[in-house]
């Protein structure tokens, strides 16, 4: 057997896929040969470093809460099929469930609001952080947030403080999203400033949180409105505070 031969091979002599006699033959090559002994080293130490833990990531929370979510929201027909699906084993019906899920998702979804929204959300909280664009009317007081709005939107934004929970409101402004005008409302924790907009939801969708940009994103909806709460906070205060919102 040649050096180009046994190479050829090794792939598979290394994953076990070998015939006898082929095995056979790759090993006496090899007892013989520095150079594609030295080949098979550097392949096994990269199969090893390819089943290293570091190179193992769990999928986040949220994903199992968008794919369970996205089975709820499925016609009674796909959920059967799913059922029916369980001999397949645990490891395809993921694989079925995610691509139902992504299948649900893409076509409910409006794809060009799903991707650009975030980000334009994470660009008008980065500009409300720049100048003094932050606040329109400062305010820690509902009673004088809320009545501001009047007028400004042809909506009333529940602006409520949240001083005693640890996350003040700091106030509120009209912003643009969408093309359209919606209301910001600004909370404080610590040195981190919180931006919540919110405006009347056109269409259902799910509950979600992403990170963009090195910010937290939390989206939710609730009595006909739509949330995206927006920080630099860490995730676990920044659900804290929409679990306080939600409330
Ligand atoms: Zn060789």
């Amino acid at each position: 057997m040649t050096c180009e031969e046994t190479q050829n091979l090794l792939d598979a002599y290394v994953d076990g896929e070998l015939d006898w006699s082929s095995k056979v033959a790759i090993e006496s090559h090899l007892q013989g040969c520095p150079p594609c002994s030295s080949v098979l080293a550097s392949l096994k130490l990269l199969v090893s470093a390819m089943q290293g833990r570091s190179l193992r990531f769990k999928a986040p929370e949220y994903l199992k809460s968008v794919v369970l979510s996205g089975i709820e929201r499925a016609s009674p027909a796909v959920r059967h099929s799913l059922a029916n699906w369980r001999w397949v084993g645990v490891a395809a019906s993921f694989a079925v469930v995610v691509a139902v899920s992504w299948l649900l998702a893409t076509r409910t979804a409006k794809p060009s609001v799903e991707t650009q929204l975030p980000g334009d959300i994470v660009s008008s909280h980065v500009r409300s952080m720049m100048a003094d664009h932050l606040t329109d009317v400062s305010s820690s007081d509902t009673h004088n947030v809320k009545p501001w709005f009047a007028g400004k939107l042809d909506y009333s934004p529940p602006a409520r403080d949240l001083s005693l929970q640890g996350f003040p409101l700091l106030g509120g402004r009209v912003d643009y999203l969408q093309d359209r005008p919606v209301a910001a409302l600004i909370y404080q924790r610590n040195q981190h400033l919180i931006n919540l907009f919110v405006w009347p939801a056109n269409e259902s969708t799910p509950e979600s949180r992403l990170v963009l940009r090195g910010y937290n994103l939390i989206h939710w909806e609730k009595s006909g409105m739509t949330y995206w709460l927006i920080s630099d906070l860490n995730p676990e205060e920044l659900t804290q505070c929409a679990g306080l919102l939600k409330e």
